[in-house]
């Protein structure tokens, strides 16, 4: 980087990775240049249309005057009263749609403001690595410390609470989890939510849950919310989002949910940064709430298939991977004759065209493995595993 830039950049951003798939993107720009037909494990966007039912909503909703201007900042109230009305049919959890829900422009958003409304500088966050990089970056924004809590395999990737440092606990502001995980498609149950209440209010500290892929699980296994612990709404706020539940990543529409401090908190950051959701998509947001949940069992069945697909066809391949229970990701471990995880990655897109994410972009514990979305059809799935096949990419070199 040049000198002028530097002087150009706040120190704040002039310290921070380009977002991790932006750099992916270059890549990918660069092999379709030459001519490579890509297949994309790549970024977790779903490629299915929103159902229906909602874009209907978003039409009607769209015509009405009434929904063209500001909307109130903390989000309209027939929304926010659809979340408390899903919160409790889903979660069998009650929150005050007033006090304890919040609209946010996508859970992104909100987990990104969280930092501005809770970090001091200097204050710890507890951040699991691998994770989705925004709880990292966000506390660097707000001149917060990462401490790393490393998930493994043999921890099912859980953060072993108790193997944290003594003094750690008691300096940090907030702790994130993230279950259904991204990247490794972990599930937890509500035992460990148990316990990370419980630590929580023994050392003070806030506990940040996204819970954004709450509804994409599979083999019968249901996420819970951690506000379903007694208690947990005394140090817990939770993001929740439609984005993929209900195939609507453009739309931007998520809630932050749980302690009405916290959720006035980010409030506070909100009403100063932006104005809102648009009524029309918040209207269309209620509907896909409180109508019939079908098209997340149907979605679900076809990420099964795929999954399996995914699944079967690595472990032709030599890996000894595990169908996950919940997400669209497969995380898999980097064969040990690559030095790293993006050399890896880098070798199978030159020379398949295969799109997979290096796990070090999610941290550093995350170095050894690559993720592989599946948000593309079970047919380009198999295509896919076919070329590793051709190219003689398996687990263990033959
Ligand atoms: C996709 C994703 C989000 C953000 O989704 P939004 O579209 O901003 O609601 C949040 N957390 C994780 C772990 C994600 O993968």
């Amino acid at each position: 980087m040049s000198q002028s830039q530097r002087q150009l950049r706040a120190d704040r951003i002039s310290k921070t990775p380009p977002y991790l798939f932006a750099e992916i993107d270059k890549k990918k720009a660069a092999a379709v240049a030459r001519g490579v037909d890509l297949i994309s494990f790549g970024i977790g966007d779903p490629d299915m249309a929103t159902p229906p039912h909602i874009v209907a909503a978003m039409h009607e909703a769209i015509d009405d005057s009434r929904n063209h201007d500001y909307p109130p900042y903390e989000g309209t109230l027939e929304f926010r009263e659809a979340v408390a009305t899903w919160m409790q049919r889903r979660f069998g959890v009650s929150v005050d749609p007033v006090k304890e829900v919040m609209a946010v422009i996508g859970s992104k958003e909100a987990i990104a403001h969280i930092h501005t409304a809770l970090v001091n500088r200097g204050d710890i966050c507890l951040i699991p690595s691998p994770s989705y990089p925004v709880y990292r970056i966000a506390t660097q924004f707000s001149e917060g410390i990462v401490y790393s809590l490393p998930l493994r395999e043999s921890n099912r990737y859980l953060p072993d609470l108790g193997q944290i440092p003594n003094d750690v606990p008691d300096r940090a502001k907030i702790i994130w989890v993230n279950y259904p995980n991204n990247p490794t498609g972990a599930v937890c149950d509500l035992a460990f939510y148990e316990e990370l209440v419980a630590f929580a209010k023994k050392h003070n500290i806030i506990i940040c849950s996204d819970n954004a892929y709450s509804e994409m699980t599979y083999d019968g296994y249901t996420a819970p919310s951690i506000l379903q612990v007694p208690g947990a709404k005394d140090v817990a706020i939770e993001f929740l989002s439609l984005s993929k539940a209900y195939n609507m990543t453009g739309w931007r529409l998520g809630m932050a949910v749980g302690n009405a401090e916290l959720i006035a908190a980010l409030g506070i950051v909100k009403t100063n940064t932006d104005s809102g959701q648009f009524k029309a998509i918040q209207k269309a947001g209620a509907v896909a709430l409180t109508s019939s949940q079908d098209c997340i069992s149907n979605m679900n069945a076809i990420y099964t298939e795929r999954r399996d697909a995914m699944i079967a066809g690595l472990r032709s391949l030599g890996w000894q991977t595990e169908p996950m229970k919940g997400t669209f990701y497969v995380w898999a471990k980097v064969p040990e004759r690559f030095s790293s995880a993006a050399a890896f990655c880098g070798h199978v897109l030159d020379e398949t065209g295969v799109v997979l994410v290096p796990g070090n972009g999610y941290g550093d514990e995350g170095e050894g493995y690559f993720r592989a979305a599946i948000t593309v059809s079970t047919e380009k799935i198999k295509q896919g595993i076919a070329r590793l096949q051709e190219k003689n990419i398996t687990y263990k070199s033959s």
